[in-house]
C-alpha cells in the first residue's frame, strides 16, 4: 500500500510516499523559517503564497524520489487540522485534486495524530498507548485504546510548550524557531533561578506555562533594570529544568492512572535533549514495564511521513473524505469521559 502525503499546515510544505505505513520512500520538507524570521513568528499571509509556490514542486519531487508515479499511489492522505486555514487549504486543494484527477480514495489525517505516528518509524505500536504530545501548539497527553481512538486526559491552560520556548527565545534575541537554541544553551547551564513549576503537584493531568514565561521575562527585565546581564545559559537551563519537570512528573503520574504497553514522546519539542534523556532516565526507573518510543528527531518537527503514517491507518478504517473536505483549523482530539 502506497500513500502519498500532504502536510500544510503551518510553514512547513511537505510531500511524502509512505509504503505499508511506516517505510518512508520519499520525505520532501520545504521550510519557510527565513521568510518568517524577521517577523518573529509566522505570518499566515506570507506561509499561504509559500505553499502555493511549493506544493507541486514537493510532490514532484516526493514521487521521484520515490521512483513512483501515480498509477501506483493507493491513496492520497492530508492533514486538514489543526492549523492556519490558509496554509492548510493549499494541501486539501492539492490532494483533493490529485485524488480527483488519477481516481484515488482521499483520507483525512489530523495533524496530531500525524506528530503521534512520526514514532511508527521507530517500531510497531502496542495498545494501550499514551502519548505525550509537545508542540508548537500543542501539549497533551493522548490516551489510545487502540490504532484509531484519541483520547485528551490532560492538555495545556494556556501557552503550548514549544510557544513559551519561542517566546523567551524572543527575549534573549533568539530567532523564531527559538526552541533547539534554548535546548542547546541548556545543556551548558545550570538550573540557578529555580522558575515556578505549575500544577507539577495537582491531581490533573493538564500544564500550564504561561506563569513560567512571565516569571523568566520579569527576571529577565528586572535585571536590565539594575544594568545587570544574566547569564543567558543559566536562563535557559532554568526554563528548560522547569518545562522538563513538569512534563516528566505529569506523564509518569499519567501512567500510573493509565496502565499502558507503550509511551510514545511526539511533536516539535520532542526534539528537546533534555526532555528525552529524563524520560528515558524517568521511564527506566518508574515505568520499566511501559516501552517507550521517542519520536525520531528529523521527524519530530512537521512533515509528510508522519501524514503518511497516521492516513495508512485511517485509510484502513475506511476514513474517507469528499472532494467537499474543508480546511478545520480548530480540529481537535475529545476529551476523555470521566
Ligand atoms: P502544532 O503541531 O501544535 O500544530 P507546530 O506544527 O507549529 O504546532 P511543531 O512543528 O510540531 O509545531 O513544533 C515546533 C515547535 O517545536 C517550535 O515551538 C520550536 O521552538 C519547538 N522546538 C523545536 N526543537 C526544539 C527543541 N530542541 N527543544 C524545545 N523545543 C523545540
Ligand atoms: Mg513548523
Ligand atoms: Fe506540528
Amino acid at each position: 500500500t502506497l500513500i502519498l502525503a500532504f502536510e500544510s499546515s503551518c510553514d512547513e510544505t511537505s510531500v511524502a510516499v509512505i509504503e505499508d505505513g511506516h517505510k518512508i520512500l520519499s520525505n520532501i520538507v520545504a521550510t519557510q523559517i527565513d521568510s518568517h524570521q524577521r517577523f518573529g513568528g509566522v505570518v499566515p499571509e506570507v506561509a499561504s503564497r509559500h505553499h502555493i509556490e511549493q506544493i507541486t514542486k514537493c510532490t514532484n519531487e516526493a514521487l521521484a524520489q520515490a521512483g513512483v508515479s501515480y498509477n501506483d499511489i493507493t491513496a492520497v492522505a492530508v492533514t486538514y487540522g489543526p492549523g492556519l486555514v490558509g496554509s492548510l487549504l493549499i494541501g486539501v486543494t492539492a490532494a483533493k485534486t490529485i485524488a480527483w484527477a488519477h481516481g484515488l480514495p482521499l483520507v483525512p489525517v489530523n495533524h496530531m495524530a500525524g506528530h503521534i505516528y512520526a514514532a511508527r518509524f521507530v517500531d510497531e505500536f502496542k495498545y494501550p498507548q499514551m502519548a505525550l504530545l509537545v508542540s508548537g501548539g500543542h501539549t497533551e497527553l493522548v490516551y489510545m485504546p487502540t490504532e484509531h481512538e484519541y483520547q485528551i486526559i490532560g492538555e495545556t491552560r494556556d501557552d503550548a510548550a514549544g510557544e513559551a520556548y519561542d517566546k523567551i527565545g524572543r527575549v534573549l534575541g533568539v530567532n523564531y524557531p527559538a526552541g533547539k537554541t534554548i535546548d542547546e544553551w541548556a545543556a551548558k547551564g545550570e538550573d540557578s533561578f529555580h522558575f515556578p513549576r505549575a500544577m507539577e503537584k495537582e491531581a490533573n493531568y493538564d500544564f500550564s506555562f504561561s506563569g513560567l514565561k512571565s516569571a523568566f521575562i520579569n527576571t529577565v527585565h528586572n535585571a536590565d533594570q539594575r544594568g545587570e546581564e544574566l547569564n543567558k545559559e543559566d536562563l535557559a537551563a532554568s526554563f528548560q529544568q522547569s518545562v522538563v519537570d513538569v512534563l516528566a512528573e505529569k506523564t509518569m503520574r499519567a501512567l500510573d492512572r493509565y496502565p499502558v504497553k507503550q509511551l510514545i514522546l511526539a511533536g516539535g519539542v520532542a526534539a528537546n535533549h533534555g526532555l528525552r534523556a529524563r524520560l528515558d532516565h524517568d521511564m527506566a526507573k518508574f515505568h520499566p514495564e511501559v516501552t517507550m518510543l521517542q519520536a525520531p528527531l528529523k521527524l519530530c518537527g512537521d512533515n509528510a511521513a508522519m501524514i503518511g503514517a497516521a492516513g495508512y491507518v485511517n485509510y484502513r478504517h475506511g476514513d474517507r473524505a469528499g472532494l467537499d473536505l474543508n480546511a478545520v483549523p480548530g480540529l481537535m482530539f475529545d476529551r476523555m469521559k470521566i
